[in-house]
């Protein structure tokens, strides 16, 4: 079954048969990718192999338009919250590694979680991404799925966590059953690397299994898990023989199942402690914008993730060329929020405070969003590829954006910013073509300034 995705060989050849991209064929293959309809492995391929700096700005540009005539101007935050560092696994990149004495390891009680989600919330948030090392014993699926109820039963002032999305190891399809019920939005689960000698010898421990980690996203779907979410951990393999999987991945997913990821990420191998991991593959900062702009326009219907392990520069970059969601003030630590003596999974470039990285994406002109109503309005899976594909998702966004911005200014920003956020929203506001969902905008804006919350579209 994992031949059926990954074809190595086909990859390969891609790769060495568009090794230097003609000029005209680079134009062919930019103009249709306004098409929005993706690309083909090849017309990746030679993307990937593009080094004239002309034409990459070219394919920056292009990418930038994809994904404003999909998801449009508006960026939404999350935090991972971290469950347990147990794990039995030997990851060679992870600080959470079986072999790692000096660790002392942490595993949440249900009470720690909850003054976890509560920092969380009062900082701002209303997502999280909840992951954990893999355990059968100490974090198995009853311990996470208990703690998923803890999260979304926790209400402060301030609010409550509205999605909780999943980034757990590769499992059963009962177990993703469970996790279904459980309300959970996206399952992630990053392949790490898609080229499996590579995996092999980086991986020991049940996660070793390179058909197992492959086969994953599609047990989840098989189980009645709507969302899935896909990512490389770049800088372990040939980034653009990554790119070329992870699109081929996605390719097949859409194929079989009629969904797409829901969602690719794009972690960045970064130092952590105990690990001394040497890599050939590290890739550099202008390589990594150019992945991220060719996965934008490849995989366009996507959401695209980028997190803390990039520094601000580079974030403020990739916002501009197809990252649609982003983890803000997060925390890589069990029970790190607030403060904590546990050792971090791996060392992170963006310590910012979620109101200065907000900051920071107002300056740049971006709508931040803490939207959660696709899938509380059952717009997932097929029904929101229905939506995404032909960018008709963007308006939902725009409105439910504004409103979750609204509700962050109201109850956070109490200085100076508050009229300069102001002004964003209107700017926003009046670029809703359809009248009557910016008259019901206006309407629910004058709710939330007397108080009401949780609005959507
Ligand atoms: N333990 C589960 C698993 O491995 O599937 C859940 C995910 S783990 C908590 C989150 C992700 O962190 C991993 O999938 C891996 O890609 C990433 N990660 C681990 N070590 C890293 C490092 N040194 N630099 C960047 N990302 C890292
Ligand atoms: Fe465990 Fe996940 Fe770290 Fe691997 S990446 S050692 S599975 S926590």
């Amino acid at each position: 079954m994992a031949g059926q995705m990954i074809d190595e060989k086909k990859i390969e050849e891609a790769l060495a048969g568009t090794k230097n991209p003609s000029k005209r064929d680079i134009r062919r293959i930019l103009k249709k990718a306004r098409n929005k309809k993706g690309l083909s492995i090849k017309e990746a391929g030679a993307l990937v192999n593009l080094k004239e700096p002309a034409l990459i700005q070219e394919l920056f540009n292009t990418a930038g338009w994809v994904k404003n005539e999909i998801y449009g101007e508006r960026l939404v935050f999350f935090a991972p919250l971290y469950l347990s560092d147990y794990c039995v696994n030997d990851c060679a990149y992870c600080n959470f590694h079986a072999r790692n004495k000096e660790l002392k390891r942490k595993k949440l009680s249900l009470k720690e979680i909850e003054g976890q989600v509560k920092i969380l919330i009062n900082m701002g948030h209303k997502r999280v991404l909840v992951e954990c090392g893999e355990d059968p014993l100490k974090n198995n699926i009853d311990y996470v799925v208990k703690a998923i109820k803890k999260i979304y039963s926790v209400k402060t002032d301030k609010g409550n966590i509205r999605r909780i999305n999943v980034n757990i190891a590769a499992t059963t399809k009962e177990d993703y059953s469970k996790l279904r019920k459980a309300n959970v939005g996206t399952y992630q689960l990053f392949q790490e690397t898609y080229h499996r000698p590579t995996y092999e010898k980086l991986h020991s421990g049940p996660k070793a299994d390179y058909i197992r980690q492959i086969n994953a996203p599609s047990r989840a779907l098989e189980a009645g898990l709507d969302d899935i979410g896909l990512g490389v951990l770049f800088g372990l393999y040939d980034w653009r023989f990554e790119v070329l999987s992870v699109i081929a991945h996605a390719q097949y997913l859409d194929k079989t199942y009629k969904v797409g990821p829901h969602t690719i990420s794009v972690p960045r191998l970064q130092p952590a402690p105990s690990v001394d991991l040497k890599s050939k593959y590290l890739v550099s900062d202008e390589d990594f914008l150019k992945l991220i702009a060719v996965l934008r326009i490849a995989v366009p219907y996507t959401g695209m993730i980028i997190s803390t392990r990039e520094t601000p520069e580079m974030r403020k970059k990739a916002f501009r060329i197809g990252i649609s969601q982003a983890s803000a003030a997060s925390c890589p630590t069990t029970g790190g929020y607030g403060k904590s003596d546990s050792q971090p999974q791996f060392n992170i470039q963006d310590e910012r405070q979620l109101g200065e990285v907000i900051k920071g994406v107002v300056e740049d002109g971006f709508l931040p969003s803490f939207c959660t109503a696709c899938y509380r309005r059952g717009r997932t899976g097929e029904a929101f590829m229905g939506l995404s594909k032909p960018g008709e998702i963007h308006k939902f966004c725009r409105a439910n954006g504004i409103l979750t911005f609204a509700e962050y200014i109201e109850d956070f920003v109490h200085n100076g910013a508050r009229r300069r956020y102001g002004d964003l929203i209107n700017f926003y506001l009046d670029k809703i073509e359809d009248k009557e969902l910016q008259r019901q905008t206006q309407e629910r804006l004058r709710k939330i300034a007397k108080g009401k919350r949780d609005l959507y579209f």
